[in-house]
This record gives C-alpha cells, structure tokens and sequence, in this order.
C-alpha cells in the first residue's frame, strides 16, 4: 500500500509560506508582487482556471488582475497589451492563458512576453535556460512535481525516471529538469511517448513513474514496479452517473490498482494539479525578486 503524496497539504503550505513573506514586504511598506492574467475569449475552462489563479493570488495577498478580451482580439492587439504589461512595474508576471483562439499564434505570444515576467516558462529563452541548468522560471507542473517529491524527502539521485508524455508544458520539461546535476534531481531519464510499442518495458523498470497522458486510467498496476514512486498528472473527466454533475475526474493511473503495488502515489484530484497552482504562485513571488534585485 502507497503513501499518499498530499498535494493539497503542500500547496497550502507553499501558499502560507509566501502569504507570510507578502505579509512582511506590506508591513515595510514594499510594493507587492503582481500578477497579471490574459484571458481571450470565452472558453469556459479558460475562465475557471483564470478566476481560480485571481482568487489564490488574493488569499496570499499578491495583487492580481484579469485581462478578460473579446474572442476577436486581433494578434497585435494582444501583442500590444502585454507589451504594455512587459513595461509596467507594478505587474512582475505576466500569463496568457492558453489555448488561444485560432488565429492567434500562440509562439509568437509567449515570445512577446518578456522573459523576466513569464512566471508560465514557457518563453524559449527561459525553455533554454532550463535545458542547460541555468538560472530560469520553470513550468507550473514539473515544477510542482519536482517540489512534491522534494517535501516528501524521496530520493531521485541515480534513480530511473520514466516520464510518460513529450508535451511542451509537462513531460518535455519535467524530464529535462529530472536530468539536472543537481539536488532533487540527478536522475537517469527515459520519455516515453505514443510510438512506443510495449510502453510497460519501460513503465516497469521506473523507479519514479510520472504519467502525463490525457488518458483516463491508463498506467495499470502490470505496468508498474513493485514500490515505485508514482506520480498522476493527468486531469480526465469521465462519465459517473452517481454524482450530481455526472462526472468525476481521475487521473492517467488505475489508483486503485496502483496504490496497491506502489510506494508512494499522488491522487487525482488532491495532487499535481493544486501544486500547479500553487508553483504560479512561488514564480509570481520569484519574478517580484528578481526584478526588484532581493
Ligand atoms: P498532451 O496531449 O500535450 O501530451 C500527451 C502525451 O502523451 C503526448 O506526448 C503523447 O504522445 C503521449 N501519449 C498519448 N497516448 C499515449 C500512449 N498510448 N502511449 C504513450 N504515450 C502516449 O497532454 P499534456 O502533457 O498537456 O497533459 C497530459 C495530461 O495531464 C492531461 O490529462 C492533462 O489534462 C493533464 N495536465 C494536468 C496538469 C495539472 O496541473 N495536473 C497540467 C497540465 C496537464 P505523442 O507526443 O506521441 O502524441
């Protein structure tokens, strides 16, 4: 049976360690961190995310806005704003909120905010930064998966990684940071992806599995390493008659199953997904430090 990896616990721990640095900048009279978020459109997933990332900003005390735009915001329009936020100090990061409407080209967005607000990572200098080990803002998610097994104490140096998923946001980067010589890292990194035929040939020899699919319950426990640490980043909605919305979320793992065979596991919800939220918060508050030069 697996310990449970208590996202929630850690995130609200995170968001009360930097409510209480907040707290002190106000009572020297600092400015504040800020953030603000983009949104174009009206996805209403899109919407949900923005309102909740506003709403912990103010729990914390970091001040936030919402850029809420039309669906035909122009690309130079869009471009033209965050060039205005890449200027304004009161604002240290900067988000669009992904995806973008069709005929707005999303590279040509993320290029625009300037790398030193781009509190998302998702800038190619900071993506660069983060392949070579420097100094960068690093996704929201791997982030937040790195940070988990650190608070947890797991051990990574020389262990084998497996990541399922080669996406931009998760499995690219949290592979690349797995990789670094450095503490919490130091790892020996597989990423798996569709073309591989037999993936369990790989999931089965993962000392830490970190599965970012889309797939509902996909990982089951024939896949996995007796004791393996297992961590679920998908978020999928499926069909469940027996709650009031008629759905229920799971992750890209068979928890039921895995939580069997694994040592430690990440629930869905209760996992990742609220460290996600919670490392937009700590690269607002790293952002604010930088760029203030504390
Ligand atoms: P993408 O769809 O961008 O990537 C999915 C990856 O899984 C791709 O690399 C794909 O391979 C691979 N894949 C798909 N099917 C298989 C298969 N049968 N065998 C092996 N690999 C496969 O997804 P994201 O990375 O954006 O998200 C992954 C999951 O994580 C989703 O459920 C998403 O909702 C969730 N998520 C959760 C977050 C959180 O905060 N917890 C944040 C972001 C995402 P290929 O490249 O070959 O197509």
């Amino acid at each position: 049976m697996a310990v449970i990896l208590d996202g929630k616990k850690i995130a609200s721990d995170i968001k009360a360690e930097l409510k209480e640095s907040i707290r002190k900048l106000k009572s020297e009279g600092k400015t504040v961190p800020g953030l603000v978020a983009i949104l174009v459109g009206d996805n209403p997933a899109s919407k949900v995310y923005v309102s909740s990332k506003s709403k912990d900003c103010e729990e914390i005390g970091i001040k936030s806005k919402v850029e809420s735009l039309p669906e035909d915001t122009t690309e130079d329009e869009l471009l033209n704003l965050i060039r205005k936020y890449n200027n304004d100090p009161e604002y240290h990061g900067i988000l669009v909120q992904l995806p973008l409407p069709g005929h707005i080209d999303e590279n040509r967005v993320i290029e625009t905010i300037v790398p030193s607000k781009d509190v998302d990572g998702f800038h190619p200098q900071n993506v660069g930064n983060l392949v070579i080990g420097k100094d960068t803002f690093y996704p929201c998610t791997p982030y937040g998966i790195v940070e988990i097994l650190k608070r947890y104490d797991i051990e990574t140096s020389g262990k084998h990684v497996v990541v399922v998923g080669r996406s931009n946001i998760v499995g690219k980067p949290v592979a690349n940071m797995m990789l670094q010589k450095k503490e919490g890292a130091n790892s020996i990194v597989t990423v798996c992806h569709s073309a591989a035929k037999d993936l369990s040939r790989f999931t089965k020899e993962a000392d830490i599995l970190i599965a970012a699919i889309g797939r509902p319950k996909f990982i089951k426990a024939s896949m996995v390493k007796e004791g393996a640490v297992v961590i679920d980043v998908g978020i999928n909605r499926i069909e469940d008659k027996t709650t009031k919305s008629g759905y229920r979320l799971v992750g890209d793992v068979d928890y039921e199953e895995v939580f069997e065979k694994a040592s430690y596991i990440t629930p869905v919800p209760g996992g990742v997904g609220l460290m996600t939220r919670a490392m937009l918060l700590r690269n607002t508050f790293e952002a604010y430090q930088k760029i203030m030069g504390n």
